[in-house]
Parts: C-alpha cells; structure tokens; sequence
C-alpha cells in the first residue's frame, strides 16, 4: 500500500499541493488530468523528491518519510522504490539505449555489471528495442527514445512508477507506440501513477481518475463515471475543453 497525507509544496508565497491526501492500491492504474499549472507535475516529483515537499508524509510499504524531516537515507530508500518518466526522456545523450537502462541499476539499484547487462538486454527486448541497444539517443525517434525512457523506469521494477506527461512531447506518429508500451505495462499490474492528456488511454487502462485543480484533489473516480458524469462544476468545465 501507496499512502500521502497532507503532501504540501510551496514555491515562494505560492501553494502548488495543498494537502494531498491519496491511498494508492498495489496494482493499482491511476491517471491524474487537470488544467497546466496546476501542479501535477509538482506532484509526481514531490513523490520521489525531485521536488522536496514541505509538509506531508509519503508511505510506500514499510517505508514511511515525514516531508519536513526527511533523512538522505530515506530520501534514497524512497528513490529505491519508485521509478519516474519524464515528458523529455531525460536520457543521458553520451549513453547508449543500453547504457540508459544499465547506468540506473549501477547507481539506484548497485547490480553488478554482468548482472545489469543481462537486465538491460531483457528490458530492451520488452520495449522492442532488441536491436538498437547500441544506439546513441540522436539516433533514435523520439518514440524510440521514450520507450527507453519507460525501460530505464520499468528496470527498476519499482513498487510505483510515475510518468509525467510521457507523450506530450512526441510528434503524433510516436505517440502510439509509446501508449501500446505503458499499455502492456499496466497489463502487467504495475502500479502506476500517470499524468496525461491522452484521455481515450485514461479511458482504457485507468482504475482511477482524478481531477486536479489549484493543488488539490478536485474530484476523482473510476474512468466512466469520471469522465461520463463528472459531479465538479470545475471537472465538467475542463472536460468540456479538452474533448
Ligand atoms: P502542472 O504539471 O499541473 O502543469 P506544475 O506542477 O508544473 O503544474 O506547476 C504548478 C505550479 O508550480 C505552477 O504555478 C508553476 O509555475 C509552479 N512551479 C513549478 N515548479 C516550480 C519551480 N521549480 N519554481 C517555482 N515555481 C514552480
Ligand atoms: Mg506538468
């Protein structure tokens, strides 16, 4: 079991989570929509600490970090079980596809070489990239590259993956492809927590949705009754937009 509680982040004099409140099931696909700056993102990030949030708990398992004084140790042991996917695929550009996925489980996962190889050879097939673990990022489609931005997270065989917006910053051609993967995965029952704007996905693999608005959980609800009769005169509004 994933738990939040009250997960608080301020930029300045501005509250990007108010008090996040969340219990997230193992196995269990959710999708968080909501306008832009409205701190979904600050979410995901708040989660493993690439933000640092101010107030709050995260509890994954037995493993539970008070925001406000938070260890490095602890700050790692959560890094250790979470896996993040960014919008941009953040891949290291002098690394192979290969030595994308191997350099995490070097440094979060501290596999010996032999063993991270073999991993990555796995993963590379898994995400149809048998062929092209040699490759350089430039070398690659931007689809290319944010498969082995989700193989890299998926060879972490973490208890919750998150991704942010992974294909908001493909050329439409890519965009499939990438969904079909984040599909097999939440096949697979993956925990995950997933950022989109891919509704029609949202629609298909989601056990949850929540609309979120000004830092808060809004509204939220299993995918047809989310989206078919949304309750929030603000989740009706957004919905409205983006169809
Ligand atoms: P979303 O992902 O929903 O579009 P974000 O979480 O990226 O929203 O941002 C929420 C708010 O926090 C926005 O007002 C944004 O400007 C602000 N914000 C995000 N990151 C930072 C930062 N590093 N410094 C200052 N403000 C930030
Ligand atoms: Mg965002």
């Amino acid at each position: 079991m994933i738990e939040l509680q009250g997960l608080t982040k301020r930029f300045g004099a501005n509250t990007v989570l108010n008090g996040i409140d969340l219990a997230i099931a193992p196995g269990e696909r959710i999708v968080v929509i909501g306008p832009s700056g409205t701190g979904k993102s600050t979410l995901l990030r708040c989660i493993n600490f690439l933000d640092r949030p101010d107030a709050g708990t995260i509890r994954i398992g037995d493993l539970t970090v008070d925001a406000a004084r938070a260890t490095k140790a602890q700050i790692l042991a959560l890094r250790r079980r979470t896996a993040f996917v960014f919008q941009n695929y953040a891949l290291f550009a002098n690394r192979t596809a290969r030595g994308n996925i191997t350099e995490a489980l070097f440094t979060v996962r501290r596999l010996p070489r032999a063993e991270a190889e073999g991993r990555a050879d796995a993963i590379l097939r898994d995400i149809g990239l048998a062929d092209r673990g040699d490759a350089y990022p430039a070398a690659l489609s931007g689809g290319q590259q944010q498969r082995v931005g989700i193989g890299r997270a998926l060879a972490l065989s973490a208890d919750l993956m998150l991704f942010d917006e992974p294909t908001s910053a493909l050329d439409p051609e890519w965009v499939g492809e990438v969904l079909d993967l984040m599909r097999r995965i939440a096949e697979a029952r993956q925990t995950m927590l997933i950022v989109t704007h891919e509704m029609q996905f949202a629609r298909e693999i989601a056990d949850r949705v929540l609309f979120m608005e000004g830092g808060r959980i809004v509204e939220e609800g299993p995918p047809a009754q989310l989206f078919e009769s949304p309750r929030d005169p603000r989740t009706r509004e957004f919905l409205r937009r983006v169809r």
